[in-house]
């Protein structure tokens, strides 16, 4: 399924995406009444109870697609019961993380050598704020500490089943799926600081989204082509084969003394050609859109807007 988190009535829903449509799976479930199994767990309205109530709530929003598909979309329950797809606002599928997001650096070699660092004997974890979290068409806000903007697209999974020391053999156990997160970043605030966490994580800067792909559809998550694109001109492309970790390490040494919850969210780091590097640097500016693809996963679209409130006239950044 691709699950999707999508506003109606002011709240935040689950969805599978079906087609152009988007199907309200708690609706869905609820319309179809006797149709579905009595045994069947009730679908939640909201993503982290949804991947809380793990397998079993899985199955029952499986078989309510399913039910609902079959039925057609003529069928007038159909109709009660989905959206059109352009019609519905998708939200982050995960619209604000319980946890910090966990974020990998430097885990694509030809990144780290761009950054003039060398490849890590061991994954290097930080984090961005859950408060940095917007969806797929939201504005990346060129806000007005902002200076040096900069994009990295990167493939992020999802924690579908809580657990502390997962062994890398068991690792896809505990991923409900995976989705698109650009790991957006102001340069000039990581230099300052010394260490990322607030340089990555200032309001919106963590794009997410357009759905969360449920694991059975990416057979082999590290053999995805994945490619970034401001205003239609290629920046980044790579193959998540070309990740230093892979993802069964990654958890495996994320969760060592750490428990996941349904619903964290781990990002597998950037490959080269983030504008920092470029000569001379390509920052990002009001105005650009940022689409970061991966393959079987969707496109991620984003423009950069001044902020609403105390709008400045942009001039363009001198090199740093
Ligand atoms: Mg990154």
């Amino acid at each position: 399924m691709r699950l999707v988190s999508f506003l109606w009535r002011q709240t935040d829903r689950v969805g599978a995406v079906w087609r152009q449509w988007v199907v309200d799976l708690p609706r869905a479930q609820k319309a179809l009444g006797e149709r579905l199994p009595l045994t069947d767990r009730r679908v939640p309205m909201r993503m982290l109870p949804f991947l809380e109530g793990g397998s079993p709530v899985l199955r029952a929003a499986r078989r309510a697609l399913r039910e609902t598909t079959r039925l057609g979309r003529n069928s007038p329950l159909f109709r009660r019961v989905a959206h059109r797809l352009e019609s519905v606002r998708l939200l982050a599928p995960i619209p604000r993380p319980r946890k910090n997001i966990i974020c990998l650096g430097a885990n694509y070699s030809d990144h780290a050598l761009e950054t003039g660092r060398a490849v890590p004997p061991h994954p290097v974890f930080f984090t961005k704020a859950p408060t940095a979290v917007v969806g797929p068409g939201e504005a990346i806000t060129y806000h007005r500490c902002v200076r040096y903007l900069d994009y990295e697209v990167e493939l992020a999974l999802v924690v579908g089943k809580r657990g502390r020391d997962i062994a890398r053999q068991d690792a896809y156990k505990h991923i409900a799926g995976y989705t698109i997160l650009n790991d957006v970043s102001e340069r000039g605030l990581q230099r300052r600081h010394e260490q990322w966490f607030k340089g990555k994580s200032l309001d919106t800067f963590a794009p997410m989204g357009p759905s969360l792909v449920t694991r059975n559809q990416v057979p082999d998550p590290n053999n995805l082509d994945l490619e970034l694109r401001v205003n239609g001109e290629l920046r980044q492309r790579s193959n998540t084969r070309n990740m230093v970790f892979k993802i069964p390490e990654l958890v495996e040494h994320v969760s060592s003394g750490m428990t996941l919850d349904p619903g964290d969210i781990v990002s597998t780091g950037t490959p080269a050609g983030v504008g920092f590097t470029r000569v001379p640097p390509q920052y990002l500016k009001p105005g650009d859109i940022v689409e970061a693809r991966i393959q079987r996963i969707g496109v991620l679209r984003n423009p950069v807007s001044l902020p609403r409130k105390g709008r400045r006239r942009f001039t363009e950044n001198s090199v740093p």
